[in-house]
């Protein structure tokens, strides 16, 4: 078992659907015990239990401070310790420059940029007394390519934020023994652009993309047991592309 006795975080892990509790279950399925972390309304107890008793559901939202300060107290209250934290949890308005925001700045890099740096400030200690650890921070190809399918200038912002934050805290927190590395997922196919795009036009971006689908959850899942596990223990600081080949 890859992750035997590991204990990993998964913000944003309740969506049945979506790259968070895909990658719990198959987190949980190498071994590791899982917290899942998400906003009330996503019922993160009631997709812990679907994983199975000896896995955690904590509400917290992760653009607030304290609730993540308690959401890893809650995870070393029950398991002593935390190996893993997969920062996930993300949110997208498919908005053009000019219409967005104040509001809509700040949910967007809220969640994905300061939700990162904050989960990560929660978790940081207990790996630094651990004396090692991995975090897997969530990118996306709207990053690299300036703009995404569905995501607005303020979200390409947010996750190459991102990358810049995973290549700091790498560079940072090496010596402690903790690996700090991103993925940069491509289209995948979850709740997040359920109704946006049309059969065809799914198609259409299939076409382009040289593996000739979109991406699965668990194409995502794959990827964070790597960066999560000894399999990469030489890995910090990279940026995993998991798209298809969406970038050649
Ligand atoms: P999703 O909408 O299905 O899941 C996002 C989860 O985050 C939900 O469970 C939601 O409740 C939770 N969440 C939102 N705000 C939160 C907060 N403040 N605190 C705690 N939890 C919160 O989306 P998904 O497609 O599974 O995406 C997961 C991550 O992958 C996101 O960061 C997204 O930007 C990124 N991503 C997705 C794609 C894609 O094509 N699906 C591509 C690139 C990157």
């Amino acid at each position: 078992m890859l992750l035997k006795d590991r204990v990993a975080i998964v913000t944003g892990g309740a969506g049945i659907n979506g790259l968070g509790f895909a990658t719990a279950r198959m987190l949980a399925a190498h071994g590791a015990q899982v917290v899942i972390l998400d906003l009330a309304a996503a019922n993160p107890a009631a997709a812990a239990a679907e994983l199975g008793p000896q896995h955690l559901g904590v509400v917290a939202d992760v653009t607030r401070r304290d609730e993540c300060e308690s959401a890893a107290e809650a995870a070393l209250a029950r398991y002593g310790r935390i190996d893993i934290l997969f920062n996930n949890a993300g949110i997208t308005q498919a908005k053009k420059t000019l219409d967005i925001t104040d509001a809509d700045y700040d949910a967007v890099l809220d969640v994905s940029l300061r939700g990162t740096l904050l989960m990560s400030q929660a978790v940081l200690p207990a790996m630094q007394r651990q004396g090692g650890g991995s975090i897997v921070n969530t990118s996306s190809v709207s990053a690299q390519r300036g703009g995404g399918i569905l995501g607005g200038p303020h979200y390409s912002a947010a996750k190459a934020g991102v990358l810049g934050l995973t290549k700091a805290m790498a560079r940072e927190f090496g010596p402690d023994g903790i690996r700090v590395n991103a993925i940069t997922p491509g289209l995948i196919a979850t709740d997040i652009i359920k109704g946006k795009l049309t059969e065809e036009r799914k198609v259409e971006i299939a076409r382009e993309i040289p593996l000739a689908r979109l991406g699965r959850a668990a194409d995502i899942g794959g990827a964070v047991v790597f960066l999560a596990s000894e399999l990469s223990a030489y890995c910090t600081g990279i940026t995993l592309d998991v798209n298809g080949g969406m970038l050649i």
